[in-house]
């Protein structure tokens, strides 16, 4: 490894933890990972409120992002999502939106990564080329019902018909099933759960929230998501693809899960792909 290169790997190490007064135990393990900080030529000691310069781009050239993909799961139903130690999924909620989708899928293409993006209705049909772009670059949709309703206000009947609504505009889109569906606000509950497991939904669940949609610095939703995946060593990562922060901090995001030894796992609705399970439920379900 070049000088060059360990001193980006220390900036990025330092930009991760903000460069902040940080607890031990992050500090420590940031500085495993990466070559130490005082590599940075930086005169000027950072204080915790200062603003955090990014560069992603430049991450991007110098690391080495190849080696982040993991296997392939077909998932007919909810249980199928079965995670080992160290594997992740990414999620984006909300999109399409151009620019930053689009900056998003050029980060996700670069790593050689594939995600899920759970589409709002309405912003599919308002973006139909960038809906688009994200099928054709070999990413699964799936849908966040028509207008991003929170559904625990809403009767069940027009919850389900927000839903349906939903993927029926993401589909007609994008030419795609959207076999995939994300409670909008996260507020679910038993009954509307139910009823999306029984239309040929598989319920995206969250382990990881990222919390990109705070006004806060594309470093610390960086730094917030490595440190609660460090908690929970595997999940279900949510994201946002309407924040231009999410799409700033993505190759610090992907870079980080490399250095720890992370693999981005790509989900696939099994419709299609699992003749043997089908073939045993029929027989279960005849037997
Ligand atoms: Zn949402």
């Amino acid at each position: 490894m070049s000088v060059r290169v360990l001193c980006v790997a220390a900036a990025l190490a330092c930009l991760l933890s903000s460069c902040a007064n940080r607890s031990q135990t992050e500090t420590g393990s940031l500085a495993s990972a990466f070559a130490p900080a005082k590599a940075l030529s930086s005169p000027k000691k950072a204080n915790a409120d200062d603003p955090v310069a990014l560069t992603p781009a430049a991450w991007g050239r110098f690391s080495s992002p190849r080696g982040l993909s993991g296997r392939t799961i077909d998932v007919s139903a909810i249980s199928d999502i079965r995670l080992r130690d160290k594997e992740v999924v990414l999620t984006f909620d909300d999109g399409p939106m151009p620019k930053k989708t689009e900056r998003i899928l050029a980060t996700l293409d670069e790593y050689g990564v594939k995600a899920t993006f759970l589409m709002v209705g309405e912003m599919a049909k308002a973006h139909p080329e960038v809906a688009r772009a994200v099928v054709d670059a070999g990413h699964t949709i799936g849908s966040h019902t028509f207008r991003h309703a929170d559904l625990a206000n809403l009767s069940f009947d027009a919850a389900v018909a927000e839903i349906q609504k939903g993927r029926n505009a993401v589909t007609s889109v994008t030419h795609d099933e959207a076999d995939f569906f994300r409670f909008p606000y996260l507020a679910d509950s038993r009954k509307l759960r139910q009823w999306v497991g029984t239309h040929g939904m598989v319920v995206m669940d969250v382990q990881v929230d990222s919390k990109d949609y705070f006004g806060v610095s594309p470093a610390a939703v960086a730094t917030r998501t490595t440190n609660a995946l460090r908690a929970e060593r595997k999940g279900i990562i949510l994201l946002h693809d309407i924040h231009n922060r999410t799409a700033a901090m993505l190759p610090a995001l992907l870079t980080q899960l490399k250095a720890e030894g992370y693999k981005v796992v790509q989900l696939r609705h099994g419709r299609g792909h699992a003749p043997m399970l089908t073939a045993a439920l029929d027989r279960a379900s005849h037997g």
